[in-house]
């Protein structure tokens, strides 16, 4: 496997711009593509926000932060990034979209070249079989925000090769974060386990067992949670925590993980969270 230098970040939104900005910042070339040029800047603009405000804290000098700007090639066009040699997918999570995606990337990108895809949900196996390289295709599942969160959960399809894993293990590692390995199933380690946990938080707020910040006040308090699971929620989205649990009740058939009523009708009325203005807490828009 030849050493990677030229990375395809395809989707430039919230992950896949915080994707593009550590590889970029690493001293890798990155092309960054969406399918508007607009997303681009606006991701490019984000990029460029985010790297200065880690020179202001020292963390970056203000000349490397010009160098990683211009290591990032902006693109619509997906023939374009036949010159990568490693591929990460970060666009909307729907199947359909991604497996197309994922027929595109495999007819352009050289042989050999490793796609990995920062998919929340959806099986890893299941994309790598719609390719001519399933020993190829990992989960890199980062976490938001991409820059300042340092987990990246490695997931190993049922066909990937030991080599695909071992490369993307070493390039987390070159980005400064810490992989975990971990084999693919529903909701793979970190949303199996942190969703139900929302989930619950969510059904005792519902029974009136307690408020939202009440629960939220016992897991920081007591069990020494930089955030409850509630402010969490907001955080991510609650239309984003009903669909990983969808995917979880589909995946692996057992209603315990089947979306709380309340959280289901929170959604229905747009209350979706931070981004929303209004989820669990109220927020200035
Ligand atoms: P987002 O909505 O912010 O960004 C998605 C981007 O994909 C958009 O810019 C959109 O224009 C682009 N896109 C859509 N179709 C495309 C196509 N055919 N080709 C290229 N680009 C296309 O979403 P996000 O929050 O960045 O999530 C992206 C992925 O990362 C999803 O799979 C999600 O499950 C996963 N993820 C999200 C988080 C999170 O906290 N937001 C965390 C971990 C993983």
């Amino acid at each position: 496997m030849s050493e990677i230098k030229t990375v395809a970040v395809i989707g430039a939104g919230t992950m896949g711009s915080g994707i593009a900005h550590v590889f970029a910042r690493s001293g890798f070339r990155v092309l960054l593509c969406d399918v508007e040029q607009r997303f681009l800047d606006r991701a490019v603009g984000q990029i460029r926000i985010n790297l200065g405000r880690e020179a202001a804290k020292g963390k970056l000098a203000e000349v490397d932060v010009e160098a990683a700007i211009a290591r990032i090639t902006l693109t619509t066009d997906r023939e374009s990034l036949a010159i990568a040699d490693f591929a990460v997918e970060a666009a909307t999570e729907r199947f359909e979209l991604k497996a197309e995606i994922f027929h595109t990337l495999d007819r352009f990108l050289p042989a050999g070249a490793i796609l990995a895809t920062n998919t929340s949900s959806i099986s890893i196996t299941r994309l790598a079989a719609l390719t001519g390289r399933p020993r190829d295709v990992i989960g890199m599942h980062f976490f938001n925000p991409v820059p300042v969160m340092t987990l990246v959960e490695v997931i190993r399809g049922l066909a990937t090769s030991n080599e695909t894993f071992a490369a993307v293990r070493d390039l987390a590692i070159r980005l400064g974060k810490t992989p975990v390995e971990v084999n693919d199933a529903p909701g793979f380690v970190s949303n199996r386990v942190l969703m139900p946990l929302i989930n619950e938080a969510a059904y005792t707020v519902m029974e009136g067992v307690a408020t939202a910040e009440a629960v939220d006040q016992v897991f920081k308090l007591g069990m020494a949670h930089p955030m409850g699971p509630l402010t969490l929620a907001d955080f991510i989205g609650l239309d984003v925590c009903v669909d990983i649990l969808r995917v979880l009740h589909e995946g692996h058939g057992n209603p315990r993980f089947a979306p709380c009523p309340l959280l289901v009708r929170m959604v229905d009325a747009g209350w979706l969270g931070r981004k929303s203005g209004r989820g669990f807490y109220k927020y200035e828009k």
